[in-house]
């Protein structure tokens, strides 16, 4: 009688992964869930480098962090000055990982990326002195009229002053 086959070798730590891809397809990735942790950062160096308010990251371990296919695509940059390292897909310009020297166990990724839970929820803003005036805070929204599915937030109005000084 012949054994049963045992299940492949692999290096995963977890049997529940997170995978995730840039915009074009060309690179996957995956995490092990649940990630290490995850964050809301208002920095302005993520900010540009993701082109958003604000940009949500997963931090992983590294040794439970894979790219899947497309490592041939990814570019990188480093910021010697501020002892980063991010990533994008050079063929669509996704942002994919986010690597600081001094934690060189951790890597950190866009929440973006994944579509599956991730086993973190984003429970905590760093460098929130460096969001800007125009991100969305949570103000009450309105719809605007005759634009179905646009929300708008009223000015604030002005107070009664300075209209008359105006008049
Ligand atoms: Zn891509």
């Amino acid at each position: 009688m012949r054994k049963a086959a045992s299940p492949p070798k692999t290096r995963k730590a977890s049997a529940v992964q997170a995978t995730g891809a840039c915009v074009c397809g060309a690179v996957r990735l995956e995490i092990d869930v649940p990630a290490r942790w995850a964050w809301h950062d208002h920095a302005e160096t993520s900010r540009r480098a993701q082109g958003c308010a604000y940009a949500t990251y997963v931090g992983s371990y590294r040794s439970r962090f894979r790219i899947l296919q497309g490592a041939e695509a990814i570019t990188r940059f480093e910021d010697k000055v501020a002892g980063t390292t991010r990533s994008f897909c050079g063929r669509c310009g996704t942002p994919l990982t986010y690597e600081r020297s001094h934690s060189p166990t951790m890597v950190n990724l866009p929440r973006a990326l994944f579509d599956e839970r991730t086993g973190r929820e984003p429970r905590y803003h760093a460098s929130l002195r460096e969001a800007p005036d125009w991100a969305y805070t949570g103000a009450p929204l309105a719809p605007l009229k005759g634009y179905p599915g646009i929300m708008w937030e009223r000015p604030r109005r002005k107070p009664r002053r300075e209209i008359d000084d105006f008049l």
